[in-house]
């Protein structure tokens, strides 16, 4: 029996979660018992913290975590550590989840809605492979200064051992070679220390992963290379502060943010599950939700933590097949409710 702590949120996380739940159970995904827990706002509210102990305690026993989304506006007052969306890093920190992936894949039928022409934006298949807990974002020394001119100074470090390097790239790889086998390591080697030691340890690692081909693009041109031709990237590894700005690059470049999902995993194969938008607060209760985005990281989940990748494929292609026969809601143009796109995946199984 495999434990799901199952953490829906705030906002449409509920509504969204509760869909995937359903596909779940309708796609055969075996041996799962689900545990329920708050976190974000609706936790503060009953419990006084975004992510209580109790909280944290479900997710330390399970093996895998599907979470819906947090953020409240009703707590946008409170200090920055009671925030909901502190919940995330806590759960990140907690448990070790220092490899984030995000696929961003065009369905076909969806193309009107990239912001990237159709014969382009069709091309799409790519995951994007960040590191999420070193670089700039928790290098020190940081701080706000004054300098000898009596000038205001902000600093911040930029920085990567070797082993943290070595961790990422071999998740790179290994998601490399369960796909088309071609890893694009990102960089900006020819200006920082960091990135120089970035290529070089990359390279190492390599040389366990001989079928992977390895190619280096400087973060400058990824950019550009993934407007002007995303279909010749298939994993993409990068550190935390390129990695940050890439995969929301290429989250437009495949339509509606309520179609996209992404997994943070840790050094085993434990993992969180949960779509890349918020909690979308102006919608929040009006049925309205595109559930697909956390649909499809359920099927992340039953691939990369419960070694179920044939009950992951079957929903993947459910969820294409919905789309097929129309299926949308109110953000992909239609006007289905939240339910109505669960049950139009549950009809495609
Ligand atoms: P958001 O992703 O919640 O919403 C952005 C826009 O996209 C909104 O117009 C919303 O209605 C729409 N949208 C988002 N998901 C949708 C879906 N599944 N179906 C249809 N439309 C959808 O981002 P935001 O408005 O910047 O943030 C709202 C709250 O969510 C804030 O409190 C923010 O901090 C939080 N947030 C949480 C996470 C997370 O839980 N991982 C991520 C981003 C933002």
């Amino acid at each position: 029996m495999a434990l799901i702590a199952l953490l829906p949120g705030d906002g449409i996380g509920p509504e969204v979660v509760e869909q995937a739940v359903r596909v779940l159970a309708a796609a055969g995904a075996e041996g799962l018992a689900y545990e329920e827990a708050l976190v974000g706002g609706a936790a503060y509210k009953a419990e006084g913290h975004p992510l209580p102990e109790k909280t944290l305690d479900v997710a330390r026993r399970a093996d895998a975590i599907l979470f819906g989304a947090v953020g409240d506006p009703d707590c946008d007052a409170l200090e920055r550590h009671l925030r909901p969306e502190q919940a995330i890093l806590g759960l990140r920190r907690a448990l070790g989840l220092f490899a984030n992936l995000r696929p961003a894949k065009l369905f076909p039928e969806l193309a009107d809605a990239s912001a990237l022409r159709p014969e382009v934006a069709t091309a799409i298949d790519l995951v994007i492979v960040r590191e999420l807990t070193g670089d700039v974002y928790f290098g020190q020394p940081r701080g706000l200064r004054k300098t000898e001119a009596g000038l205001r100074e902000g600093f911040d470090t930029m920085r990567y051992d070797e082993a943290e390097i070595a961790r990422i790239a071999r998740v790179g790889f290994e998601t490399a070679r369960a796909r088309r086998g071609k890893l694009c390591s990102v960089d900006k080697a020819n200006v920082l220390e960091t990135s120089q030691l970035w290529r070089d340890v990359v390279i190492e690692v390599s040389a366990d992963y001989p079928d992977v081909a390895l190619s280096h693009m400087y973060v400058d041109n990824a950019a550009m290379q993934l407007v002007r031709n995303p279909g010749q990237f298939d994993v993409v590894v990068t550190g935390n502060l390129f990695g940050d700005i890439l995969s929301d690059q290429a989250s437009m470049c495949a339509g509606s943010i309520g179609m996209l999902p992404s997994a943070s995993l840790d050094s085993g194969k434990k993992g969180l599950y949960e779509p890349i938008h918020g909690s979308a607060p102006d919608i929040a209760g009006e049925g309205k939700a595109n559930p697909l985005a956390t649909i499809l990281s359920a099927a992340m989940m039953l691939r990369y933590s419960l070694d179920q990748a044939a009950v992951a494929d079957r929903i993947e292609a459910a969820v294409a097949r919905a789309l097929a026969n129309g299926a949308r809601s109110p953000d992909l143009g239609g006007g289905m409710t939240t339910a109505a796109m669960g049950d139009a995946v549950i009809a495609a199984l």
